[in-house]
């Protein structure tokens, strides 16, 4: 794998722990529960690609699939404000799309691709596709054992488009899952996100978010092959993410 791209956190701990960032050329899953800072960091990735590469980006467009419909644009221009970038032209690279259910957010994925190869005729290029969040609509509309199998199916076949995009355009995809609210279905273990053995084989980095005091939030870098196990500390305010 040659020419790995790397975008940074804006936090220099959690860069730190992810080996200087989220990569290219791979997918990293981020899992947790309710307002563990998911969505807040989908956010500042696609922000902070655009920076240029001194400044830890990738001087580069991002894609965003909101599954959940909590994509801001506020958000993003607060948080291009604290870096001082324009907020319009921040806001105007980052391709939006709203996936309305698990097949329209296959759609999209595939989509994805066309759009990506467009944007490098016009000499811009895409190194950021987030997924915010991979498994909701799956998880709604797969209901029971039953329908496991063709829910993983799915997932699969999903991840695969994912992983495509990642090596076709030297990209990072970052993706986001929930924790299971059932603790007894998975053996009483309350931190095992949704999708099992599927988005662990796919996805490169897995990191467990979960909250602390305040704005503090707590990463744990999960089954790395290339990283050590460990954990980081970053908090969450206006500016964005940060130490
Ligand atoms: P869910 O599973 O519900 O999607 P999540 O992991 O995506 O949750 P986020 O939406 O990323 O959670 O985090 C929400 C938290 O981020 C809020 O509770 C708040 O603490 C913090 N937050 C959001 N916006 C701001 C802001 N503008 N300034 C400071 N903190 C903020
Ligand atoms: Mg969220």
């Amino acid at each position: 794998r040659a020419n790995i791209g790397k975008i940074t956190t804006m936090a220099d701990d959690f860069d730190r722990l992810l080996g200087g960032g989220i990569e290219t050329q791979t997918i990293t899953e981020m899992y947790g529960e309710y307002g563990s800072g998911k969505t807040q960091i989908a956010h500042q990735l696609a922000v902070a690609v655009q920076l240029p590469k001194e400044k830890g980006g990738l001087n580069s467009n991002a894609i965003y699939i909101d599954t959940e419909n909590s994509f801001r644009p506020e958000r993003i221009k607060q948080m291009a404000r604290s870096l001082e970038l324009d907020e319009d032209e921040v806001l105007d690279k980052i391709y939006v799309a709203r996936a309305y259910n698990s097949n329209h957010q296959m759609l999209l994925s595939e989509k994805a691709r066309e759009l990506a190869k467009k944007i490098k005729e016009e000499g811009e290029k895409i190194k950021l596709l987030i997924i915010d969040s991979l498994t909701s609509h799956f998880r709604a509309e797969y209901v029971g054992r039953g329908s496991l199998a063709e829910r993983q199916q799915k997932l699969n076949k999903h991840l695969h488009e994912v992983i495509k995009f990642t090596d076709l355009f030297n990209a990072a995809a970052l993706v986001t899952n929930q924790v299971q609210s059932n603790p007894d279905a998975f053996f009483g273990d309350p931190t095992r996100p949704v999708g099992g053995n599927i988005l662990g084989h796919m996805a490169t980095y897995r990191l467990y978010l979960r909250k602390s005091k305040g704005d503090k939030r707590i990463a744990r870098l999960v089954d790395s092959p290339c990283m050590p196990e460990g954990e980081s500390v970053f908090t969450i305010g206006e500016e964005g993410i940060r130490d």
